[in-house]
């Protein structure tokens, strides 16, 4: 996560004349006080500025001790993805259950024999086949994945924020991490996940 232009104006203002009221900055913005008042009200949540009653904001981001702001943003895939479960495009879809289950996995990773991306099947599309009359025995897993170009990826060198802000966005509850072939390809070396968004989320406070 980043601020946006209008933050980093807020905050280049108040480290330089700090401490200083909510309207002088307004003033200084050419805009007026009610309209900064989420940024304000943000900057201070997170630490980088902090409000004093009568007298204004001032510039608190150096002194944070726990720096944690920086510590989010410093979060990387790399550092919190897990091992993929990959299957390949003719397993059927009962054994795609079956490995759901042994792997303890929600989201399989659709794979030729290159490790190279191919598609993707949820829990959810699974349970869709498997409830309906078709014989999941029978019918392969690449019949009802989703399919590339369409899945969303990670990189392992992203910040974790960024990518939690995708699974937000596309309603998905994990996807591969890749690195880009030279043929262009994405061959899938992990798996991130809402529980490795949680697991460093709960990371940040037991390093306190
Ligand atoms: P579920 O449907 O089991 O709750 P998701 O919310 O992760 O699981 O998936 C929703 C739909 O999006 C499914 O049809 C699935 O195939 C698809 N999907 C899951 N992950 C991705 C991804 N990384 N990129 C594109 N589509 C995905």
């Amino acid at each position: 996560m980043q601020l946006n232009e209008r933050q980093e104006k807020i905050v280049e203002i108040v480290k330089e004349h700090g401490p200083i009221t909510g309207e002088k900055v307004a003033e200084k913005l050419n805009l007026t006080r009610a309209s900064l008042r989420p940024d304000l009200a943000f900057l201070t949540q997170i630490g980088l500025l902090e409000a004093r009653p009568r007298v204004g904001y001032y510039y608190k981001g150096e002194q944070n001790p726990f720096g944690l702001y920086e510590q989010m943003n410093e979060l990387k895939v790399a550092d919190y993805q897990s091992a993929p479960v990959t299957v390949d495009e003719s397993t059927s879809v009962y054994n795609g259950i079956v490995t759901m289950f042994v792997e303890d996995v929600g989201t399989l990773f659709v794979v030729n024999d290159q490790q190279e991306l191919e598609g993707i099947s949820s829990r959810k599309d699974m349970l869709k086949i498997a409830i309906g009359k078709a014989d999941i025995n029978q019918l392969p897993i690449g019949v009802i994945m989703t399919r590339m170009p369409n899945i969303v990826v990670a990189y392992e060198e992203e910040s974790l924020w960024d990518v939690a802000n995708r699974m937000i966005q596309h309603q998905i509850d994990g996807m591969p991490v890749v690195r880009k072939t030279e043929n262009g390809r994405l061959k899938v070396v992990g798996r991130v996940t809402k529980t490795n968004v949680t697991k460093a989320f709960v990371a940040l406070r037991n390093q306190e």
